[in-house]
């Protein structure tokens, strides 16, 4: 393929991820990189975790070594934005109206924070988290710990913001819409493993609870006001989901459904056309669905999946969804099928109140998810088993004495 011209636009892991397995193909055409961030292709779960605890440095979080870029040939084209895509032209415009040729492009643009639009959003001292600034500008406030801070959604985001602002010595109030933290992709039970891990370590959650609007006083947040109480507050943090950034898809007239619609092979409808990572909402193959994915594994083997896709490869992707997360002294690694999850049963083996289990999520004795929490290299374990499709004696399944692999 000597002589063709990539473009990637995004700067972020999945971006990166498609790049580096372009030139591990052993591509030799030009691949222009061009991202609105000003900073090199960097993961973001650390933003929440490490990061914005102070335990990581800002280097610890780049996808590849800045150097990496040249040696691979990457032209890199940072703190630009992409403005339009022109399927026709095979062409994208860039903020400046330069315009750069492709032969194919791949959309990894991401997710943005949703932002709450209630009386009193645009006060400062409310903070989102999403990119490297974010996470420094929410260490710098809540590192001397003392603060009154109310954060805004019980999901993995709130949550792992909550145990760094108490990791500070903070006073910390959760609200969110669901009665139990995480239940929606968790369920009642194993959410509230996650809600007595934060009672524990000395938070209040106020579940559930709708926000109806700030306080503020010269131009600064006092209070979060719900439909039940006005909750003081110096600081606000808010986790309320993401949403994709789409805009330049859905002016090209891409397919847009819950993202950027794909096949299995990263495709969208329009020729020469990719996409990858938050954006993506990618046909998987073995649950015959579209699913979109806002996890740092879907950015890194679904860019790739992409990168190779470009490439003409029969790329498909299939990977089995993975996430984690570390909250005090409580990490997880959770794999499965969402969407397969609704009409399973749970099981588990090991304590949920010592926090040390891996539980199971099953219809008819098959494993659709499996998460472990606090128990190490079981993982792939948990995902071979998923993988299989085999029914499994569950009294096996629930026993710790039988490694996963043998169950
Ligand atoms: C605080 C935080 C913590 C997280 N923790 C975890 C975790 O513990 N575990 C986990 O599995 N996942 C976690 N995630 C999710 C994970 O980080 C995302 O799934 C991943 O970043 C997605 O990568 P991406 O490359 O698709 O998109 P992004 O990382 O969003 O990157 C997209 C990039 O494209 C740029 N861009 C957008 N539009 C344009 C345009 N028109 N022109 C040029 N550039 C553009 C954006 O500015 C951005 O830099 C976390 C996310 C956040 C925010």
């Amino acid at each position: 393929m000597s002589g063709q011209e990539f473009v990637i636009v995004g700067g972020g892991l999945a971006a990166a991820s498609a790049a580096e397995a372009m030139r591990n193909e052993g591509f030799d055409g030009t691949i222009r990189l061009v991202g609105a961030e000003t900073h090199h292709p960097y993961i973001r779960p650390p933003l929440s975790k490490e990061f914005v605890k102070g335990d990581a440095e800002l280097d610890t979080v780049f996808v590849h070594k800045d150097d990496w870029y040249l040696e691979n040939q990457i032209d890199l084209m940072l703190g630009r934005r992409v403005n339009e895509l022109d399927v026709g032209a095979h062409e994208v415009e860039l903020d400046d109206g330069k315009r750069l040729h492709y032969d194919r492009v791949l959309l990894a643009t991401g997710a943005s924070s949703r932002h709450l639009s209630v009386e009193g959003s645009d006060a400062s001292g409310i903070y989102y988290l999403r990119t490297i600034e974010d996470s420094q500008a929410l260490r710098s406030q809540i590192e001397q710990g003392g603060k009154r801070i109310v954060v805004v959604g019980s999901g993995w985001i709130g949550l792992e913001v909550t145990a760094a602002a108490r990791g500070y010595g903070n006073d910390v109030t959760v609200i969110g819409m669901d009665p139990v933290p995480l239940s929606a992709v968790l369920g009642d039970e194993l959410g509230g493993v996650f809600g007595e891990l934060h009672r524990q370590n000395g938070v209040s959650l106020h579940l559930p609870a709708g926000i109806r609007s700030f306080n503020v006083d010269n131009g600064r947040v006092t209070a979060v006001v719900t439909e039940n109480e006005t909750l003081p507050a110096d600081l606000v943090v808010v986790g309320v989901g993401a949403v994709p950034n789409i805009e330049l898809a859905q002016r090209a007239s891409l397919t847009i459904d819950n993202g950027i619609l794909t096949n299995e092979r990263m495709q969208t409808n329009a020729p020469d056309v990719f996409a990858a990572g938050d954006v993506a909402n990618a046909f998987h193959p073995v649950v015959q669905r579209h699913m979109r994915n806002e996890h740092w594994a879907n950015a890194l083997n679904g860019g790739a999946a992409a990168g190779k896709s470009m490439l003409g490869q029969d790329s498909v992707f299939s990977d089995i969804p993975y996430f984690y997360t570390d909250q005090y002294d409580l990490g997880m690694e959770y794999s499965g099928y969402p969407p397969l999850t609704s009409a399973a049963q749970v099981v588990y083996r090991g304590n949920l109140e010592t926090r040390e289990f891996v539980s199971f999520w099953h219809v008819d004795g098959r494993v659709v998810a499996g998460m472990n929490v606090n128990i190490w290299d079981v993982n792939e374990d948990v995902q071979a088993l998923i993988r299989s499709g085999k029914r499994v004696d569950l009294d096996r399944l629930t026993d710790s004495d039988i490694p996963i692999a043998e169950v």
